[in-house]
C-alpha cells in the first residue's frame, strides 16, 4: 500500500470512529433526556403522594377546620357559611316550582312539578343557555335583566291552562357564588368568582336584584330560597334519600354541604332553628393544610392565577384546573429533555390543555394511543411523539387524576369525620341502638358534577379512597350517590318547603 492508500485507511477508520462516536453519543444523550423526562414524572408522582397515612391527616385537617370556622367569623379559610335551610321537604307536596341555576357552565332555567311521591321521578323540565361573555363583566341590572328576560321566555311557553292560571309563582335561586346569607331567601354578595366582575353587585342582596328585574319584566314571582349549587344537590339527594347529610360537587370548581347540629354553629350563638340543624355551605374550595400534597406546578399555577392564596384546594382538585396542571408538567418535560423535539410555543398558554382533553388521552385506550398523539399535535402542536413518550404523558395525567380524586375523598371523610359518621369515634359513634342491638348507621352523600359523574377513572379513584380511608367495616355504610340537575332542581325543592306554612317539611336531624 502506498503512503496514499495508507493514508486513505487511517483517514477511514477515523472517520468511521468519529461516525460511532457521534451515533454512540446522541444515544447516550437521548438515553439521558429520557431519563431527564422520566426523572419529570417521578418527582412529580412523589410530589403529588396521597397514600392513606397522608389522607388521614387531611381528613383531621378538615375536620379541624371546620371546627375552627363554625367557632368564629374569618376563623379558618372555611368560611362555613350559614344556609338557613333547616328543613328539607318530606316527599308528599304537590305543586309546581320554578328554579334559576347561575353559575355553572350554562345557566338553567327549571319548572319542578311535585307528584306527592318522592321516589317517583320528579317531572322537570330545564332550559340551558350560555351566560353572553358581555353580561358576566357588566353591570348588575343587566345581568338581572337578561335573567328575568329568560325566565319570562320560559314561562311564556307554558302550555298548561292550569299552570298559567297559578297566581303568584315560587322561584328558588341556586347562585353558587359566595354569599352572606341574611334569610333562606335572600343573601349579600361577598365576591365574584369563575370569571364574573359586576362591581355594583358585590354588597348587594341578590335576590331583591333579581326580583326588582322580575316585576320589570310583569313577571309576578318571589325569590322564596336562595341557594348555593351543593344545597340544591344536598335538597335534591335528601328528597330522594333522607339518609343524605351532605353533598359535594366537583364540576368547574368543587365545593361542599353538609347537615349540622345548630347547636355547633358557635358563631351563631343561640341560632333557633325549628329543626335544630342547619345546612351550612363550607365553600371548601378554599380549604388549605400544610398536609396538602402540593408541587410546584401548584405554586406556580397559583401564582398566575388572578386569585392567589385562594382556592388551593379546588386548585388540585376542579376541572378548571387538572388540564392546566398536566401541561405544566408537560412544558417542565419538554423544557428538560428533548422526549417532545424543540418546546412547542402552545404549552406556555395557559389553560390551552382543556381538562375534558386531558381526560380524552388519559382514556385513551387505543394500543397505539391515538388520541394522546392526535391531541399533542393539534392542541399543543408537538407532532411525530414517540409511543413510549404518549405513555409518560398518560401516565401524567393518571397522578394528576389520582392525587386530585383522593383529596376530594379525604375531604368527604372530614366532613363525616365531624359528624360522626366515619367510625373513627371507634366504629360506636357512626351506631344506632335498635332495642338491645346497635348496628351502623346508613350514611349517603349526594355527589355531582362533570368530574366525578363523566370521568370514570376520577370516579373510581375517589370510591376506592373512601373505601380505604374508612376501613372495612364502616364503609359499606357509607353511600355515595349522583344526583342529577341537583344544583336545580334542589333549589325548587328549598323553595317549596319555604313556600307555604301548609308544606310538611322533615326534620333535619
Ligand atoms: P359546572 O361545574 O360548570 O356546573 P359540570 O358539573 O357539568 O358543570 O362540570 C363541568 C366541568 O367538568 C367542566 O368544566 C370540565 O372541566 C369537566 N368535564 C366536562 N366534561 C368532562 C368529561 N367528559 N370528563 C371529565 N371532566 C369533564
Ligand atoms: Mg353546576
Amino acid at each position: 500500500m502506498g503512503k496514499v492508500g495508507v493514508g486513505l485507511a487511517v483517514g477511514c477508520a477515523a472517520a468511521a470512529c468519529l461516525i460511532a462516536a457521534v451515533v454512540v453519543g446522541r444515544r447516550v444523550r437521548r438515553r439521558r433526556t429520557w431519563k431527564r423526562a422520566v426523572v419529570v414524572l417521578e418527582e412529580l408522582d412523589q410530589g403529588c403522594g396521597a397514600e392513606v397515612g397522608r389522607l388521614r391527616q387531611v381528613v383531621d385537617a378538615m375536620a379541624v377546620e371546620m371546627h375552627a370556622g363554625l367557632a368564629s367569623e374569618g376563623g379558618s379559610k372555611l368560611k362555613m357559611l350559614l344556609t338557613f335551610v333547616d328543613s328539607f321537604l318530606n316527599g308528599s307536596e304537590k305543586g309546581t316550582y320554578y328554579a334559576l341555576d347561575l353559575g355553572s357552565t350554562n345557566f338553567r332555567v327549571l319548572r319542578v312539578q311535585l307528584g306527592g311521591n318522592s321516589s317517583a321521578l320528579l317531572e322537570h323540565e330545564v332550559e340551558r343557555k350560555p351566560i353572553p361573555q358581555h353580561l358576566m363583566t357588566s353591570t348588575s341590572e343587566d345581568l338581572f335583566d337578561f335573567i328575568a328576560s329568560s325566565l319570562n321566555e320560559f314561562v311564556e311557553k307554558e302550555g298548561d291552562p292550569e299552570l298559567s292560571s297559578v297566581k303568584r309563582r315560587e322561584l328558588g335561586f341556586t347562585f353558587s357564588f359566595p354569599v352572606k346569607q341574611t334569610s333562606v331567601s335572600s343573601g349579600i354578595l361577598i365576591k365574584w368568582t369563575k370569571g364574573f366582575s359586576i362591581e355594583n353587585l358585590v354588597g348587594k342582596d341578590v335576590s331583591e336584584c333579581l326580583e326588582q328585574a322580575m316585576s320589570k319584566r310583569g313577571l309576578d314571582m318571589r325569590v322564596a330560597a336562595l341557594v348555593n349549587d351543593t344545597v340544591g344537590t344536598l335538597a335534591l339527594g335528601h328528597y330522594h334519600d333522607e339518609d343524605t347529610v351532605a353533598a359535594v360537587i366537583i364540576g368547574t370548581g368543587t365545593n361542599a354541604c353538609y347537615l349540622e347540629r345548630a347547636d355547633a354553629i358557635i358563631k351563631s350563638q343561640g341560632l333557633l332553628t325549628t329543626s335544630g340543624g342547619m345546612v351550612i355551605n363550607m365553600e371548601w374550595g378554599n380549604f388549605w393544610s400544610t398536609h396538602l400534597p402540593r408541587t410546584s406546578y401548584d405554586v406556580d399555577l397559583d401564582a398566575d392565577s388572578p386569585n392567589p392564596n385562594d382556592q388551593s384546594f379546588e386548585k388540585m382538585i376542579s376541572g378548571m384546573y387538572l388540564g392546566d396542571i398536566v401541561r405544566r408538567v408537560i412544558l417542565r418535560m419538554s423544557q428538560e429533555s428533548d422526549v417532545f423535539g424543540p418546546v412547542s410555543s402552545r404549552l406556555s398558554v395557559p389553560f390551552i390543555l382543556r381538562t375534558p382533553l386531558m381526560v380524552a388521552m388519559h382514556e385513551d385506550d387505543s394500543p397505539d394511543l391515538r388520541e394522546v398523539a392526535r391531541i399533542l399535535n393539534d392542541v399543543l402542536e408537538i407532532p411525530d411523539v414517540p409511543l413510549k413518550v404518549r405513555k409518560l404523558v398518560v401516565n401524567v395525567c393518571d397522578v394528576v387524576t389520582r392525587r386530585a380524586a383522593r383529596l376530594a375523598a379525604a375531604g368527604i371523610v372530614g366532613i363525616l369525620k365531624k359528624i360522626g359518621r366515619d367510625g373513627s369515634g371507634g366504629v360506636t359513634s357512626a351506631r344506632i341502638k335498635t332495642g338491645s342491638q346497635s348496628k351502623i348507621r346508613r350514611t349517603v352523600v349526594a355527589i355531582e358534577g362533570g368530574l366525578y359523574t363523566s370521568y370514570s377513572m376520577f370516579r373510581e379513584y375517589l370510591n376506592e379512597a373512601v373505601a380505604e380511608i374508612l376501613g372495612e367495616e364502616v364503609s359499606p355504610h357509607v353511600i355515595l350517590k349522583v344526583t342529577e340537575d341537583g344544583s336545580g332542581i334542589g333549589a325548587a325543592l328549598v323553595a317549596a318547603s319555604n313556600s307555604s306554612p301548609s308544606v310538611d317539611s322533615v326534620q333535619l336531624l
